[in-house]
């Protein structure tokens, strides 16, 4: 069974087809600038050279109908009939607290997706589109919706609960989310099998340019850093994470911001970016903190004491921890950053291996036989997973 994993941006659109057979990936590519002046198409081809088309694309409909066509293409293509793909899966961002798990898409739910636009303006749009192009270029083919938000859907309300009067959950649905949930549960149940433990407790701490960190309780999620949006917990590449929500309001007087534009200071202006004033970019920040940059020094400070901040809190939930996962860009790559978060867990009996720890982009353990919590670097797989569901839902299982 072949299986096209799409992730749906509001100018881009990144793409994989899975042999389901093998878990390989056949080809995989990245649409950019959709709508936009440049836009153009990157094609991976397994086993083939990269391909580079800088051509119009105005839409998400004509980006998808190009995936198609280099997928088919006799030189680049790696099947040779449409009817080779047997089924699409869909990275949503926002479920809401309608879903819980992945499913088939419907014009039910297509019509709830479309309704959770109101929780997710930025996010889910982009992805609707990419379902309504492949409902009209893939006539028939069976579609799966993944949700970031749903693997966090077994909170209890005490975590998912903010101390806001009541009938704004009610009226708004204003309540705790949590994203990232596929990688999340992909790097948990890895940690599990390495463990050989199904009811472990487990943080995971998803680290790129968006940042996460949850709690896991034998396969369930107790607690995550980000909320309502994917804005608040840890510090991020742009977003500020954690701030005194008063803070938002003083800004917007004295500044006079009104609230799209306090948005996107809080959004696109903050983060590493926003204390550094170098780059969003982790790379770069080391590299100038290296170079005796202080802002980029204390960025990378404020960082870790986060990322140290939320497992010592979730340590605390989960009344004790058997593994803590690093995952994503930062997580898989960033050697120092590691060893220095490291340093603070010494409490857990984290018998740290730094030499272990000296490797990127590796499943690799980084604590010593015997450590009482054991930590580990799994690289997180978000397409895989998405083709997994696809796959068993559209097998019926
Ligand atoms: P992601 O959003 O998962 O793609 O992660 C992007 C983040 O990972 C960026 O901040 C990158 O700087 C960071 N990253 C990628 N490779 C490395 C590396 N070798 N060392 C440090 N950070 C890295």
């Amino acid at each position: 069974m072949n299986i096209l994993v799409l992730n749906s941006g509001s100018s881009s659109l990144k793409y994989q087809l899975f042999d389901m057979q093998g878990e390989t990936v056949m080809a995989k590519g990245l649409v950019e600038k959709i709508g936009l002046e440049g836009s153009e198409l990157t094609h991976s081809p397994a086993g083939k050279d990269k391909v580079n088309i800088v051509t119009d694309i105005p839409n998400h409909s004509v980006a998808i109908e190009l995936v198609i066509s280099e997928l088919l293409d006799p030189v680049h293509g790696v099947i040779r009939d449409m009817k080779e793909i047997n089924a699409v899966g869909h990275r949503v961002v926002h479920g809401g607290q309608t879903f819980c798990k992945s499913c088939l898409i419907d014009t039910n739910v297509l019509a709830e997706i479309e309704r959770l636009v109101e929780l997710a303006p930025l996010h889910n749009p982009p992805t609707i589109l990419a379902i309504r192009a492949c409902e009209e270029k893939m006539h028939g083919v069976p579609m799966v919706a993944v949700f970031d938000t749903a693997f966090h859907q077994t909170m209890p309300a005490y975590t998912y609960l903010y101390g806001l009067p009541y009938h704004y959950y009610e009226k708004y649905q204003v309540r705790r989310y949590g994203f990232h949930g596929t990688s999340h549960r992909f790097v948990s149940a890895r940690c599990s099998e390495l463990l050989g433990k199904k009811d472990a407790k487990i943080i995971t701490c998803h680290l790129g340019n968006g940042s996460s960190i949850a709690a896991i309780n034998n396969g369930k999620v107790l607690d995550t850093s980000m909320c309502f949006t994917p804005l608040q917990g840890i510090l991020m590449g742009t977003r500020c994470g954690d701030i005194d929500p008063a803070i938002v309001t003083f800004l917007m007087a004295k500044e006079g911001l009104d609230p799209k534009a306090m948005d996107d200071v809080m959004n696109k202006e903050s983060g590493l970016l926003g204390i550094s004033g170098v780059s969003p970019d982790m790379r770069y920040i080391e590299e100038a903190a290296a170079k005796g940059n202080e802002r980029a020094a204390v960025a990378l400070k404020v960082f870790e004491k986060t990322v140290v901040h939320y497992i010592g809190a979730y340590a605390a939930e989960l009344n004790g921890v058997d593994a803590i996962v690093f995952t994503a860009g930062i997580g898989e790559n960033a050697i120092n950053a590691r060893a220095n978060i490291c340093a603070n867990l010494d409490y857990l009996g984290v018998d740290f291996d730094a030499e272990a720890n000296n490797c990127r982009g590796q499943e690799v353990e980084i604590t010593r036989p015997g450590s009482k919590t054991r930590i580990f670097a799994i690289p997180t797989n978000e397409e895989l997973m998405i083709a997994r569901d696809a796959q068993a839902l559209v097998q019926g299982k």
